[in-house]
């Protein structure tokens, strides 16, 4: 491995949007490429036709730009390898299941789906646990393994649909190295002779999967769990293609589980308890079914980089929030856990409100003018400066700009009801007085900063026998119409004399 180029593939299937489970895929494939200085590949493994949904790749590259973590070789950006989509490879592949075939480690077989089913319900009345075609039962069925030489042979010239399968040995172990799971052993009696090569003349997952991965000169195979059970006959395919010397290094990543901990994060959890399980938002072209993705919700692309990071791997320490450039700085296979990461909705929330925090108010203003203008139609809706100003004061309050407006609304639209609760236990003839009289006090040639607003509204309350502490929250409620809310005085400089003065007016009219 020492003097290896590091080359890492995200491999996906094209049969739907992209679960963030493959987004972390991604992402990590994508951590280690650029740790290495080494080249992340996109492959589109669409071999399955009946699986194949229109739209899914593009898809699945959007979601990789979006949050900044493309590749730099393959579907999108072409490569010394192309193509890079496994249909229009579909050639390059009988070549090596024939080769199989002739090292006597594959073989024909010619059963068709009725006779598959029959040998099926054989077992099951045997009470075999697990019935498959493998090293046992494949003794009894119709193949180039049971047949004569001649009679395949004629079977093969008459044009009869078959497959390939490989042979798996029947008795003999296979061990491999993991980087995240350690030495892994599997008994040949587990697995089946699974098909390499299909009756429509495509290769399957296994065997166009193994095959690019030797072409590509892919050095890791990182991928997530669910593909470990198939590992072992990668490895025996990489040992009788006679490539087992540049067989790449294995990494199975632990999976992203619900919340509870009780299983395979899904969609269903995501629309049961409010957060989506994918990058984009996506309509399933068939069914017209929607999911909500991570971008439309108002998440930063670096905040879900973040908090997929660390939903498997861990640096080591307690930091938590990390550029991009320092996850590609921290991030190693060693440092990823075995066990199944639990996803945490509110956890995900907190990375986007520390990624909001983190971002400039000019920023900010530039998302959240757009709110604004489908909002409101005021001279205020396109003040990027006055926008700026709103964001800084507001955005402690919020874990997405898409809250702003309901938090700050109030800053482009006067109230048009006041918090109920506040007006029937502070507003009596003694605050309506004191209002109106800071109202003149506050439309005097004053300075209007929110220190001078500040010392005003204390004076006239002290000379007028009132309370600050009993008037403050009313005062917030004139204003704004809500209880509670950002600073207040820094509220009513942005605001300005003559909207608070123009507020008061209207309120001390409303409110008998
Ligand atoms: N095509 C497989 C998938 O959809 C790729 C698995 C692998 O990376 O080997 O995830």
């Amino acid at each position: 491995m020492a003097d290896r180029a590091v080359r890492v593939r995200f491999a996906p299937s094209p049969t739907g949007p992209l679960h963030i489970g493959g987004v972390r895929t991604a992402l990590y494939n994508y951590l280690f490429a650029k740790k290495h200085n080494g080249t992340f590949i996109l492959r589109i493994e669409d071999t399955d036709q009946n699986r194949f949904v229109p739209g899914a790749e593009e898809y699945i590259a959007n979601a990789l730009e979006w949050l900044g973590i493309s590749a730099t070789e393959g579907v999108v950006t072409g490569g010394p390898h192309a193509p890079y989509r496994q249909s229009e490879r579909k050639l390059m592949y009988h070549e090596f299941a024939q080769r199989l075939v002739d090292s006597g480690n594959a073989y024909y077989a010619f059963d068709t789906t009725e006779e598959l089913e029959a040998m099926r319900k054989r077992m099951e009345a045997a009470k075999v646990a697990a019935p498959q075609y493998n090293a046992i039962s494949r003794g009894s069925m119709k193949n180039s393994l049971t047949l004569s030489e001649d009679e395949t042979k004629k079977k093969l010239e008459a044009g009869e649909p078959y497959v390939i399968r490989i042979k798996i040995p029947r008795n003999e172990e296979v061990r491999f190295h993991d980087i995240i799971r350690g030495w892994v052993v599997v008994h040949t009696s587990s697995l089946d002779d699974k098909v390499l090569f299909k009756s429509d003349g495509m290769p399957t997952y296994h065997l166009a999967n193994v095959v690019d991965d030797y072409l590509m000169n892919i050095s890791h195979v990182i991928r997530g769990e669910e593909w470990l059970p198939s590992a072992p006959l990668h490895v025996l395919l990489y040992r009788y293609l006679g490539w087992e010397n540049v067989m790449p290094q294995f990494a199975h990543l632990p999976l992203l589980l619900r919340p509870d901990g009780n299983g395979k994060l899904s969609k269903r959890d995501g629309d049961r308890l409010g957060f989506p399980v994918f990058p984009l938002d996506w309509q399933d072209p068939v069914t017209g079914e929607k999911s909500s993705g991570y971008k439309e919700r108002g998440y930063f692309p670096d905040a879900v980089v973040n908090l997929l990071a660390l939903l498997g791997w861990h640096p080591g320490n307690n930091q938590e929030l990390f550029t991009k450039e320092e996850l590609i700085e921290a991030f190693s296979l060693e440092k990823v856990n075995k066990s199944g990461a639990k996803f945490d909705p509110d956890k995900a929330k907190w990375f986007n409100q520390q990624y909001l925090r983190k971002t400039d108010n000019k920023e900010l203003a530039k998302m959240f003018s757009i709110i604004v203008k489908e909002k409101s139609t005021g001279p205020l809706s396109s003040d990027l400066k006055y926008i700026e100003g709103v964001c800084h004061l507001i955005k402690e309050k919020a874990h997405f700009v898409n809250e702003f407006w309901d938090i700050g609304s109030f800053f482009f639209i006067a109230p048009d009801k006041y918090d109920e609760t506040v007006i029937q236990k502070r507003w009596n003839p003694t605050t309506k007085d004191f209002f109106g009289k800071l109202s003149i006090e506050l439309s005097g040639d004053i300075e209007f900063t929110h220190q001078n607003i500040e010392a005003i509204f204390k004076k006239t309350a002290e000379d007028n026998g009132v309370a600050p502490g009993s008037v403050m929250q009313l005062f917030r409620v004139l204003i704004t119409g809500m209880a509670a809310g950002p600073a207040l005085f820094e509220t009513l400089e942005l605001l300005g004399k003559q909207e608070v003065v123009a507020r008061i007016a209207t309120a001390l009219e409303k409110l008998k």
